[in-house]
């Protein structure tokens, strides 16, 4: 299974947005559907939304815990790879043209 038809339901790089939301029960039907529906056929945003769910979980219930760093540079580094992964993209499609 590839990320193709993932993409064409939200980008990836929109999940890391939408999953506090997901996890809030704060997004439209509509939005959460796409969301799993991208989660479902997308490896990685599944890996990062499980990911998330358990460094979220322990915050949730212990409110004295700092926010954990790891959370941070985990949705940075999945952005930043993403944004690379996409940048590369663009720069291979123009290659060629006039
Ligand atoms: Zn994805």
């Amino acid at each position: 299974m590839n990320g193709l038809m993932a993409r064409a339901l939200y980008p990836c790089a929109h999940i890391p947005d939408l999953t506090y939301d997901y996890l809030e029960g704060r997004l439209p039907a509509l939005t959460t559907l796409r969301f799993k529906a991208h989660l479902a056929m997308c490896e990685g945003c599944a890996e990062f939304v499980s990911l998330y769910t358990l460094a979220a979980d322990p915050v949730r219930f212990l409110d004295e815990t700092p926010p954990p760093s790891e959370l941070v540079e985990l949705t940075l580094s999945f952005l930043d790879k993403e944004l690379d992964r996409e940048r590369g993209t663009a720069e291979r499609d123009s290659i060629g043209e006039p």
